[in-house]
């Protein structure tokens, strides 16, 4: 891929989050991510849910798996801040919030919880997802349902980089 990020590119939101393999299994999550669109699969053989995307289901390895859009919406199953990076991709954003999400289809995924202060950041805060540009991709992070959360307050109201904050705000 001639467009994937690289170390010398300059910092954005996921510098560093970028997938490093776009294989057949995940390219249906990334195409939909495009179009701000979170997805999972279920197994037509078992009903199991399942994501991380994959060719063949983790319960019965039924080949038979069906995509679906998630509503987005969930609840912090457990979380970390990070307050020291020593990664310099990441050096700049600390303190920030790295969690497992459980989406209310019932899958969880791992991602982060922004634009709210990591210390209001509990286990079962309810979220929902929102997207960030980073070059050509669209990364799903969680933002909290409920707005009156007190705001991060280390982010600026604009990206100082000017990486456009992608579907939050306005839209
Ligand atoms: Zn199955």
């Amino acid at each position: 891929m001639s467009d994937r990020t690289t170390p010398t590119d300059p910092p954005s939101f996921a510098a560093g989050l970028l997938p490093a393999v776009l294989d057949r299994d995940t390219a249906p999550f990334w195409a939909a991510a495009r179009q701000r669109r979170l997805t999972y699969q279920t197994c037509d053989a078992c009903a199991a849910v399942v994501f991380f995307p994959r060719r063949h289901c983790p319960g019965c390895l039924s080949a038979a798996l069906t995509w679906h859009d998630s509503a987005g919406l969930g609840e912090v199953y457990t979380y970390s801040v990070v307050r020291n990076s020593r990664d310099p991709r990441f050096a700049d954003r600390v303190p920030y919030c790295v969690a497992w999400i459980d989406l209310d289809e019932g899958f969880r995924m791992m991602s982060n919880v922004v634009e709210v202060d990591p210390d209001a950041i509990t286990v079962g805060l309810r979220v929902r997802v929102d997207w960030r540009a980073s070059g050509d991709w669209l990364l799903p992070v969680f933002v909290p349902a409920d707005p009156a959360l007190p705001a991060d307050p280390a982010v600026p109201a604009e990206p100082a980089d000017g990486a456009p904050a992608v579907g939050s705000g306005d839209d």
